[in-house]
């Protein structure tokens, strides 16, 4: 399936008007034209500097979401500048350089306050969607809570990664790595990545990477893995038993969202040690447990699923200090207008991160 983009470009000699992708259908997507909208209180009116495509984005494209009802406006990752502050925002204004997470919890709820705010409804339903576009309308909701300033320093494309480093920041924050630890990651996707920045500024002695294709291992070599194992090999378990003086990875995160990563992640955790799996599945997958490893070797299985402002605003240090160099994660770029390409090229497992700039 190859997405129809269509630019539906002004009229020559109109003053263009902004465009947004569109999901209309698994494949189906295209570029609209749109009127501009005035903020309301709370909000904000972006102008969108840099986009970046998401594992969720490829899977979406290729077989819709259960949480998303199409046709949907399409993209989440982004940073951008102010055009309009809508009425009563006074921490932002117009030429104000921004980088925000698209949701954000509603404080109130039964999930909010047990401090599961990743659970909270609210930030699902009203999520914002439509950042590979000219311009972004922020909610009130998202602008009191999960937007920052971009700071001069710190590259467009690299304060889009706010989302995917405030997922990568809750999970680890539930695993609690330790600098004396060693830490398996399957899979050497964008995700798979961003882990092994983040725990390596966390100090994190020994980070192993089990992935597919040659490139991606390559990337990971590249970015600072101590290991890479090539999961196509015929002796992955072996390489992975042999981590942590053979006793086996402490930590386990599985970022493929693949039941057979479930699987191994389970498998190759050492004896007392924890499996975190990261990556969502598809709908109707199950992972058989065998209890006597459960118990005997009494495991510690986690599924942190998105995110709390508390994440975000440590994920807004992270990238702020420099010291994380995630910007490497995105090695593509192409415009708005060749949307088209940049899941051809996701298809193909060619790029980590594309950098969508209108
Ligand atoms: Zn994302
Ligand atoms: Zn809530």
């Amino acid at each position: 399936m190859r997405p129809a983009v269509e630019n539906s470009a002004a009229l020559a000699g109109a003053p263009q008007r902004p465009r947004q992708a569109m999901l209309f259908a698994p494949g189906d997507l295209r570029l609209r034209e749109f009127t501009p909208p005035r903020p309301g209180p709370g909000e904000l009116l972006l102008q969108i500097k840099c986009a970046l495509s998401c594992g969720t984005d490829l899977k979406t494209w290729r077989r819709g979401h259960p949480m998303w009802r199409l046709p949907a406006p399409f993209g989440h990752e982004f940073s951008g500048v102010v055009i309009e502050a809508g009425e009563g925002v006074s921490r932002f204004r117009a030429g104000d350089e921004v980088m925000a997470a698209p949701t954000a919890p509603c404080g109130t709820c039964f999930y909010c306050r047990r401090n599961q705010e990743n659970l909270c409804p609210q930030a699902m339903e009203k999520m914002v969607l439509g950042a590979y576009a000219d311009m972004l309308l922020l909610p009130a909701h998202v602008v009191a809570r999960n937007t920052f300033h971009k700071p001069p320093a710190l590259p467009f494309e690299e304060a889009a990664l706010l989302e995917p480093l405030s997922c990568v920041v809750h999970a680890q924050t539930l695993a609690q790595p330790e600098p004396f630890e060693s830490v398996l990651i399957i899979g050497a996707g964008a995700f798979g990545l961003l882990h092994m920045l983040a725990l390596r500024a966390a100090g994190v002695r020994e980070i192993a990477v089990a992935g597919r294709g040659a490139q991606r291992l390559q990337w990971a070599e590249r970015l600072g893995a101590d290991a890479v194992i090539d999961a196509a090999s015929d002796d992955p378990a072996d390489a992975i038993a042999r981590l942590n003086g053979g006793y086996g990875p402490d930590l386990v995160i599985e970022c493929t969202g693949q039941v057979e990563g479930w699987r191994d992640a389970f498998a190759r955790v050492r004896r007392g040690g924890r499996a975190v799996f990261f990556g969502g599945c598809a709908a109707g997958t199950a992972l058989e447990i065998d209890t006597r490893r459960m118990h005997y070797d009494n495991l510690t299985l986690m599924a942190p699923f998105h995110f709390r402002p508390a994440d975000v605003r440590r994920a807004y240090e992270l990238l702020t200090d420099g010291r994380l160099g995630a910007g490497r994660i995105v090695n593509a770029r192409r415009r708005l207008a060749d949307l088209a390409e940049v899941f051809a090229m996701l298809e193909r497992g060619a790029v980590l991160k594309c950098a969508v700039i209108p």
